[in-house]
């Protein structure tokens, strides 16, 4: 049986205090892979701080700069946003193809990112719409690219005694379609084998790539070849990717079938967004 200490915290002061004086402190949002991580042995967790119902990380607006995601917003809440399905609805896509409905309902996007998985279905978007990450101390606060915030396999640039306070997605928000392609083993529960972002800024492309590498990845051969050399045909553009992704061989897939449905989603992904 698992044993811990359980803080619920009402404020975000206290959540920095108990994350920045105890050992082996984990917080608590949605629990979908923390509670299932501690039951499996990855996590041995002392004390669990439960940040689900600090109001500072509820708040999900839009404003000037941009959509802000609290990190105690669920996905089923982010993906009924309406400037999130409006303005980015290639993140609604993304939270949309996180787990179960009942997952959703308990899981966050932030929880998504600070777990780290190179198959985090929100992050591939999040790349795509150069999202910020506002982070929180007791020191203070700080800002980072999504870009710079994964860094290895359950690894992030989060420091002790640090949290995501909330995720920005900032103005301009991008003109043209965007999606979210996913292949997995079934149809419906299940991590990505491969997960597919591309969404179009006017005649540009954004590409990222989820669950081919030890980070999220941009595809930035297939946008230079796209954006910067000019190439029309998507089956050549797509073909690319092989240079931008080093997958592995895992119970979800192999190595080659991850490269081959790479290729097949972002040249599917490329067609989507331009209407063909
Ligand atoms: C049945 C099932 C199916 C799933 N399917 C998918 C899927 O299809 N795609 C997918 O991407 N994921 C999937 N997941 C994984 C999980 O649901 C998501 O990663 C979810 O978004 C995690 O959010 P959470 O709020 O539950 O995080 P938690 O479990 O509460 O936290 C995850 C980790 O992040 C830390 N953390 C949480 N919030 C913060 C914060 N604000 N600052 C710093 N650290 C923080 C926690 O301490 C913990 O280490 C699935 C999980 C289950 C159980």
């Amino acid at each position: 049986m698992l044993s811990y200490d359980y803080i619920k915290c009402n404020d975000l002061r206290t959540a920095c205090q108990e994350l920045e004086e105890g050992e082996q402190v984990y917080l608590l949002a949605g629990g979908t892979d923390l509670i299932v991580g501690m039951r499996g042995g990855k996590f041995s967790a002392k004390t669990l701080v439960d940040i689900k119902d600090v109001p500072e990380l509820k708040v999900l607006e839009e404003d000037d700069q941009g959509i802000t995601v609290g990190a105690a917003v669920t996905l089923n809440e982010a993906v009924v946003f309406a400037p999130i399905r409006d303005n980015v609805p290639i993140l609604a896509e993304g939270c949309h193809s996180v787990g179960s409905y009942s997952i959703r309902n308990r899981a966050t996007m932030a929880g998504n990112i600070c777990n780290a998985s190179p198959a985090a279905d929100t992050a591939a978007p999040l790349y795509c719409l150069d999202a910020l990450i506002n982070i929180k101390s007791s020191e203070g606060s700080r800002s980072m690219p999504i870009k710079d915030f994964f860094t290895g396999p359950g690894k992030t640039a989060l420091n002790k005694g640090e949290l995501v306070q909330s995720i920005l997605i900032p103005r301009p928000y991008p003109e043209g379609r965007g999606v979210y392609l996913k292949a997995s083993r079934t149809g419906s529960v299940d991590l990505a084998t491969v997960g597919v972002a591309v969404q179009r800024w006017g005649e540009k492309f954004k590409i990222a790539i989820g669950a081919v590498a030890a980070t999220p990845v941009r595809a930035f051969s297939v946008e230079k070849a796209i954006n910067e050399k000019g190439e029309k045909n998507y089956a050549d553009a797509a073909r690319l990717v092989h240079d931008d992704i080093a997958p592995i061989t895992d119970l979800r897939g192999s190595r080659e079938y991850r490269y081959h449905m790479v290729e097949v989603l972002v040249r599917r992904g490329l067609e989507q967004t331009m209407g063909v």
